[in-house]
């Protein structure tokens, strides 16, 4: 899991230094795809239900699972990166958002409140704690800035499998659901709107838009529970 958790997250830095302007979808998802490829493992999400592609790149009101395409990167985009990695049977799961040039300031907020709120459930992720710590702390925080929390998407166990029990919800009532025990591995992902929290899958059946086409932003580490300190496998690099 730290291996293969430190390859995607290799991934995520390379692909997230990529995400400048005239810089395309598809550049960062080929040379993605040759990271991975280069480090003995193979992308999780590539044919994963058919998704075509290494990478999810979701642009602005795109939420999650964007299709790579020849669409250039623009000064003020916010941009996406969710990818995958299995080596040697285990998989590695994180995703970022970053910053194309200068973008607004309800960007720049956006961006920071998701990845705290991760950071955020994360103090929950120990031993002795329940599922429904993690997905409280994560939502209350978001919140907080009335921010939408994405409902229909959530973060999920991971293994052997890129998805696996348990659904890890980015809302919750605190103390319920299943209590954490060490070795447990789960994909924490907060999915935050500036807006709504609706959204609604394109014709493409893959792309994840906001409902009122306001921004989105995604920030995620596989994290394995141990003791009080948990290991986040995809921060390594
Ligand atoms: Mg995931």
């Amino acid at each position: 899991m730290r291996e293969a958790g430190k390859i995607a997250g290799g991934a995520r830095a390379l692909a997230a230094s990529l995400c400048r302007p005239g810089m395309s979808m598809l550049d960062v998802d080929r040379k993605v795809h040759a990271y991975i490829t280069h480090h003995k493992a193979t992308p999780s999400f590539l044919n994963y239900g058919g998704f075509p592609n290494s990478v999810c790149i979701s642009i602005n009101d795109v939420v999650i699972h964007g299709i790579p395409s020849e669409r250039r990167f623009k000064e003020g985009d916010i941009v996406s990166i969710d990818v995958g990695a299995c080596y040697k049977g285990f998989h590695g799961d994180c995703a970022d958002t970053v910053p194309v040039g200068e973008v607004s300031d309800e960007a720049k907020k956006l961006i920071e409140v998701t990845r705290q709120s991760f950071f955020e459930g994360l103090k929950m992720a120990v031993a002795g704690k329940r599922l429904g710590d993690i997905s409280n702390a994560i939502g209350t925080y978001a919140q907080s800035f009335g921010y939408g929390v994405v409902e229909k998407y959530v973060g999920h166990g991971i293994g052997r499998s890129l998805h696996e029990d348990p659904p890890v919800p980015n809302f919750g009532r605190a103390g319920r659901g299943l209590l954490l025990r060490d070795g447990l591995a789960l994909a924490i992902e907060p999915m935050i709107n500036a807006g709504t929290p609706d959204v609604y899958v394109d014709e493409d059946k893959w792309t994840v838009h906001t409902a009122d086409a306001r921004l989105s932003a995604h920030y995620e580490n596989t994290v394995v529970i141990m003791g009080d300190e948990p290991i986040i496998t995809t921060l390594a690099e």
